[in-house]
């Protein structure tokens, strides 16, 4: 799944659970669902990197950085960050699962032009809603 997908769905599964400490566990759990759906994945680190930070930058700046949806967005997304950070890869394979197993990740099926949209639609939609106070 592309980053930025993972950003927003992150932040919408940090928005509907609003407990720190379950996002820390959940996030990486919706990114290893995420990426057993099949998709198309962008071949531009640049684009990833530049597209997921911005995302992040705008939820933290919308909501604050210790919110829920910023940090579900956060925890969510992190894992991607062993594309960028060189961590010790055991067998030469990397570390999270869904990255480290083939049959994790399925390539192929929805296109990154409809990941994209919807990553800006409901990107779109939380920063545009009213903030909810804070538990
Ligand atoms: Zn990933």
């Amino acid at each position: 799944m592309i980053v930025s997908l993972h950003v927003a769905t992150g932040a919408a599964l940090g928005a509907a659970v609003r407990r720190r400490g379950a996002l820390l566990v959940l996030g990486p759990v919706l990114h290893i669902l995420s990426d057993r759906v099949p998709h198309q994945d962008i071949d531009s680190l640049r684009f990833e990197v530049g597209s997921g930070a911005a995302g992040l930058v705008a939820l933290a700046t919308r909501f604050g950085p210790l919110h829920p949806a910023t940090l579900g967005a956060i925890a969510t997304c992190l894992p991607d960050a062993e594309h960028l950070i060189r961590l010790p890869r055991p067998g030469g394979r990397k570390l999270f699962p869904s990255h480290r197993f083939e049959d994790w990740h399925r390539e192929g099926g929805l296109p990154t032009w409809v990941q994209l949209a919807a990553a800006g639609v409901l990107l779109g939609a939380m920063l545009a809603a009213r903030p909810t106070p804070r538990r």
